[in-house]
């Protein structure tokens, strides 16, 4: 079974490819995702900025692969409604993040489609 191993506060939190991808294949995950972007379907942070773009894709404001918290993944106060752009810059962003603390590096490890 293909895992991935990352660093997080000097211990290893063990990603699995297989149960992360999992949720996106729930009907939970898929009511939930339907229901986010039916309540915004203008990507919220070019809305920020006075854009209107409409929404492509749901993020998970904060990532429920570390520690496979899949409390986090079904979280409806967890999700934000982005466009492709947005969405690509939230992932950079987070990568940053994490790999300056050294704790987390998203969307790295390969084989795994982050979201
Ligand atoms: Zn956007
Ligand atoms: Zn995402």
């Amino acid at each position: 079974m293909p895992t991935i191993k990352l660093v997080k506060s000097h211990r290893q939190v063990t990603v699995n490819k297989k149960e992360y991808q999992k949720v996106y294949n729930t009907r939970r995950w898929k009511d939930l995702r339907a229901r986010k972007i039916a309540d915004n379907p203008v990507c919220e942070e070019c809305e920020r900025i006075g854009r209107t773009t409409p929404a492509k894709e749901i993020h998970h404001i904060k990532p429920f692969e570390i520690d496979n918290d899949l409390s986090l993944a079904y979280d409806y106060d967890n999700l934000i409604s982005l466009c492709v752009e947005c969405h690509k810059q939230a992932h950079e962003k987070l990568r940053m993040v994490g790999a300056a603390s050294g704790r987390y590096s998203p969307g790295i490890k390969e084989g795994i489609e982050y979201r």
